[in-house]
């Protein structure tokens, strides 16, 4: 079965590199899945897990926006920051989304504000969504 190469790098270096049968990702328009011989895109990413399908076992790694670069034998995902989930500090990431939570609730009338703390929110779910917690 023929496999697709992915590599996922952020600006501190790269997080995973592999053969997979499929990847999935997160893009702004929805989940997008990447079999072999996809035609070639780029797409810019949200805030998600990028899931790595291997025979029957399937590995995630948290993504933090940026970019999936789509060539028929190679997957190019540079995000802006990325985790695998043994990478993945739960406790910080509890605290971020306690401390989104608590923004949220503050700053309704101040629509940056909110907008930040939903943010970072979705990053600290995500996280703790990729860790299994
Ligand atoms: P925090 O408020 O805890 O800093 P954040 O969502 O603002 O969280 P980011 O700006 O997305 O953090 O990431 C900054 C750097 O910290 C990145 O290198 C990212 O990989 C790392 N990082 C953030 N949260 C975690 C976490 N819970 N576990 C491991 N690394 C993390």
């Amino acid at each position: 079965m023929p496999t697709i190469q992915v590599s996922v790098v952020t600006p501190d270096g790269k997080v995973y590199d592999g053969a997979v049968d499929m990847v999935v990702v997160r893009t702004v328009e929805g989940e997008l899945g990447i079999l072999p011989n996809h035609i070639p895109l780029v797409a810019p990413l949200t805030v998600g897990a990028v899931r790595l399908n291997k025979g029957t076992t399937v590995e995630k790694v948290a993504v933090t926006g940026g970019f999936v670069e789509v060539r028929p034998d190679q997957v190019t995902i540079l995000a802006e920051a990325a985790e695998l989930p043994s990478d993945i500090d739960v406790d910080r990431a509890k605290e971020a989304e306690k401390r989104a939570r608590q923004r949220i609730d503050s700053a309704r009338s101040d629509e940056i504000d909110f907008k930040r703390a939903e943010l970072a929110l979705r990053r600290a779910v995500n996280r703790l969504d990729v860790a299994g917690k």
